[in-house]
């Protein structure tokens, strides 16, 4: 029901086999789409502009780079190529999974872009093999066969940074191999959500979701960064999935989602979540102040920085011997706020004894309408994890509900649902 498509990016040295086992897993898939990259070069004997790529000038794609119109772009045997930002999300956002045939350079670039990205290198049993399918392709002159095999040992070195190695020998043996990978990520429950066999059991723990359908959800994500001097900055471990994780339940569940995210590890939303990046405490509340009113819901995922320095040195601060100490202030209480402007699902992060209390008092003295409690010293859970679990309170003084031990994505879902449930009984009085 809320499962997410696949990018699978197949890469390795041109003749390698990856355009083969790309169009194959395309072909047998259902809901799988092969991405047409974009190019400066020119079209080759029988391709057809829109099908094979789409062929531009050199100021188009160069005018599309500055659009941030592509998702990785590379310089490859002396043209460009790039793969459309928006076409793929798009996909994704679908449900659809999607194929990427690109070279080594792009498949990183998806990488750093899309962490949740499967890459897989595609190389022959040897070099000859490589350079007899180069020759038996009949699509490059001998010189060219020349500089692909020279670029090749380059683009090996790249290896490092993929999930999956196939070596393209016996092609029924490599199309099994790429199939099997294909299933498997398929297979993941963090693709899958809640599958609906498992649903079957806890019918309840998902109702609510309905109730975001056309709502407007406002997410704030990551940590805060408050500069010391232009290099250094006060901060904190919070990475982002969570907020992330947010902005997909509600856009899936049929929401439209902003999500206003600090300088985080995954600032990554799916299809159409539109992102507001921030830097500090005080530009996300200017964001929030903006976002806010027209709001359904506002969830506080972010770990906003409690201090910032008083001044920020310019430049670099220089080592010296000697003490130096650095003042800090407190920095806005962004709940506080904005919780006059829409209704919050703030979040509390607590340790120790008294985290119950001490997550309600919060929720109450921010005018928060819920406050999802997540526990700091439990172990695999909370910041730089990826699991989640914890506990959601309402200021109405409805019952608490449980969010088990999950991914990220399943908490989500979890916490999505039950403020769903409380604004759909908080409309009906
Ligand atoms: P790439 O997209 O990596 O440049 P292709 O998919 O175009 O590579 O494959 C290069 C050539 O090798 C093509 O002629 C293709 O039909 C052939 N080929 C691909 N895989 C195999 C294989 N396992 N065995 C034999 N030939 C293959
Ligand atoms: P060709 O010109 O033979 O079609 O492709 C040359 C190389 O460019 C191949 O290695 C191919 O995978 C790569 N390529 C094709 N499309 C893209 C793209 O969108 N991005 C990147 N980075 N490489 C691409």
């Amino acid at each position: 029901m809320f499962n997410s498509g696949i990018l699978v990016v197949v890469a390795g040295p041109s003749g390698a086999g990856k355009t083969t086992l790309a169009h194959f897993l395309v072909n047998r898939f259902q809901n799988t789409e092969f991405s047409v990259s974009t190019t400066t070069r020119s079209p080759r004997g029988t391709e057809i502009d829109g099908k094979d790529y789409f062929f531009v000038d050199d100021d188009e794609f160069t005018s599309r780079v500055k659009n941030s119109f592509f998702l990785e772009w590379a310089e490859v045997h002396d043209n460009r190529y790039g793969t459309e930002s928006i076409w793929v999300r798009r996909q994704l956002g679908r449900g659809k999974n999607v194929v990427l045939d690109i070279d080594v350079q792009g498949a990183v670039q998806v990488k750093q872009a899309m962490p949740s990205a499967v890459l897989i290198f595609v190389l022959p049993a040897g070099m000859d093999v490589l350079r007899s399918r180069l020759e038996h392709r009949n699509t490059d002159s001998g010189k060219t066969v020349e500089k692909r095999m020279e670029a090749a040992a380059g683009e090996v070195s790249f290896m490092g940074a993929f999930d999956y190695f196939i070596c393209n020998d016996a092609l029924e043996k490599s199309q099994s191999e790429v199939e099997s990978i294909f299933t498997a990520e398929k297979s993941k429950l963090q693709n899958i959500g809640w599958p609906e066999q498992a649903l079957e059991y806890h019918p309840g723990y998902i109702e609510g979701l309905s109730f975001w359908q056309g709502k407007r959800v406002v997410v704030s994500s990551g940590p805060t960064r408050e500069m010391i001097d232009d290099v250094r900055f006060v901060s904190n471990r919070s990475s982002g999935l969570m907020g992330v994780s947010l902005a997909e339940a509600f856009l899936a569940a049929g929401a439209d989602v902003v999500l206003v995210s600090g300088p985080a590890f995954h600032v990554d939303p799916p299809g159409s979540v539109r992102l507001v990046q921030v830097t500090g405490a005080v530009d996300m509340l200017a964001a929030l102040k903006v976002e806010a009113p027209s709001a359904d819901l506002l969830v506080m995922a972010a770990a906003v920085a409690d201090y910032k320095p008083v001044s920020i040195s310019p430049g670099k601060l220089k080592r010296e011997k000697r003490n130096i100490s650095l003042t800090l202030e407190p920095t806005p209480d962004l709940t506080g706020s904005v919780s006059a402007l829409c209704p919050v699902l703030s979040f509390a992060l607590e340790y120790g004894d008294g985290a119950e209390s001490r997550a309600v008092a919060k929720m109450k003295k921010k005018g928060a309408s819920a406050i999802f409690l997540n526990r700091g010293d439990r172990p695999g859970v909370g910041m730089e994890t990826a699991c989640n679990s914890g506990t959601v309170f309402f200021a109405s003084g409805r019952e608490r509900v449980e969010i088990p031990c999950g991914s990220k994505k399943f908490a989500a879902f979890g916490i999505a649902a039950a403020a769903g449930r409380e604004m759909k009984e908080l409309q009906n009085g």
